[in-house]
């Protein structure tokens, strides 16, 4: 065997699966096309996330803290307002608007915020120092194009021909794993004809830690709060319209971008490039194969409207790497059905359930029939009043809720 587990894809997912695998005496090898120092180049990864504060936890149980925090921005609010423009929502109250604020679940989540900004590449950085500072061996740049299956263990296959063997393989490569489809998984996949605008620009005025979601016609157009008062944009757009945006002009992007934006912020500049990402739902039938289990956007990819496509990500890897760990600690064999069925059954039920809400939240909030907009903004309207309704929102959203993996309660493995 080369190594307990052979993780194909050194994204954000596979990488902090490694390091949980690591500290509990496992080893782990990750293979990527791309080496880290490429992950980081600015042009690579424009996106900034939204992590759950239980995400935060494990970054933290697995010694990342040092050099996420300086970079982590509090959301200590979220505005959630329907098809108004933008500082709408702060501009007086209206009917259909919810409000999400982090000191109603204070006392449940120990004065944590609601989550934290941070941009990816900071996420990507501080994982590969992590990665390096562990030992861990990555094969970079390798790509795995076959799984091979024997009954105690699998063999990859990477293009430059060299095999490696582990009693387990993990698909944590994103969107259509090749490990899933060596182990015959089949993915459910549909487009939503979309594409998200990302781009990073820099605030006049502070942003106080403030996140909004308005929900325009063309889909969600999110203002994420960034640390040294930036802010990350989330702008849905039908796809050809983002293109068009994307090759745009600067000026012309700006007046397009002010146009969305308004000026409740005031004066606002636009940061480094301007991404698009295609966004489509891929949900694949089963987790886990002989001797293979799947976990992130290899398993899962979702639309960004709620935030929630890395958290999963997350919470995959720390129940994965905990059923893993308790398992090899016992004698048993990590890649036999019955210990990779623990995974299975712990997961599988969350990830469907928030693939499925956000589809419906997607076609329900890109829609400008009056009559849905009427309902959802009496929706809204209804959960705001509901004090409980916000607080379940806040601790589902927060990754608080069910039965959580050690490391996202913030204990080490
Ligand atoms: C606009 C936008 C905004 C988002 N905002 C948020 C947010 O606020 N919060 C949140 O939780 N989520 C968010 N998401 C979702 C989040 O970005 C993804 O869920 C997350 O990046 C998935 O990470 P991953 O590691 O699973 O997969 P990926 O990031 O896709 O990484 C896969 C890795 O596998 C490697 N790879 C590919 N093929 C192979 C192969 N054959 N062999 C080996 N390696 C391979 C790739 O090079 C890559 O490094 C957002 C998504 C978008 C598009």
């Amino acid at each position: 065997m080369d190594a307990d587990v052979i993780i194909a894809g050194a994204g954000i997912s596979g990488a902090t699966l490694a390091l949980s695998l690591k500290q509990g005496g496992l080893t782990p090898i990750l293979i990527d096309p791309v080496v880290f120092d490429a992950q980081l180049a600015p042009e690579y990864d424009g996106r900034a996330s939204a992590i759950a504060f239980a995400g935060f936890r494990q970054w933290r149980a697995l010694g990342l803290a040092a050099d996420i925090e300086p970079f982590a921005q509090r959301i200590e609010e979220i505005l959630v307002t329907d098809g108004k423009p933008p500082g709408a929502a702060t501009s007086g109250p209206t009917p259909f608007f919810l409000r999400f604020e982090s000191s109603e679940i204070a006392a449940r989540s120990e004065g944590e915020p609601l989550g934290y900004m941070l941009e990816n590449r900071r996420a990507r950085a501080a994982l590969a120092a992590a990665i390096s500072r562990a030992g861990i061996e990555v094969l970079a740049p390798a790509q795995v194009v076959g799984v091979q299956f024997e009954p105690e263990a699998a063999e990859v296959r990477l293009a430059d021909g060299r095999c490696l063997r582990a009693p387990l393989v993990v698909g944590a490569e994103g969107r259509g794993s090749i490990v899933g489809k060596a182990a015959g998984i089949h993915q459910t996949s549909w487009g939503y004809d979309q594409s998200a605008v990302v781009v990073t620009v820099r605030l006049e005025r502070p942003h106080g830690g403030v996140a909004h979601e308005y929900f325009l016609p063309s889909g969600p157009f999110a203002i994420l709060p960034l640390t040294d008062d930036r802010a990350s944009l989330v702008w849905t757009e039908a796809t050809d319209r983002a293109l068009a945006l994307k090759t745009s002009r600067p000026e012309i992007f700006h007046a397009h971008l002010r146009r969305r934006f308004g000026d409740f912020l005031g004066q606002i500049q636009v940061e480094g490039p301007v991404f698009t990402y295609p966004l489509s739902l891929q949900l694949a039938e089963r987790l886990t194969g002989p001797r293979i289990a799947l976990l992130g956007d290899a398993a899962h990819g979702v639309h960004p409207i709620a935030g929630q496509g890395l958290n999963l990500g997350l919470k995959d890897g720390a129940a994965l790497a905990e059923v893993l760990i308790e398992a090899a600690r016992l004698g048993e064999d990590i890649g036999s059905e019955t210990v990779l069925d623990r995974y299975a059954r712990w997961r599988n039920f969350d990830n469907v359930m928030l693939a499925v809400a956000t589809d419906v939240f997607v076609r329900l909030f890109s829609n400008n029939h009056p009559a849905v907009r009427l309902a959802r903004g009496l929706g809204m309207a209804v959960v705001n009043r509901l004090a409980p309704a916000r607080k379940l929102f806040m601790q589902e959203a927060g990754g608080a809720l069910g039965d959580l993996p050690k490391l996202l309660t913030g204990k080490t493995l």
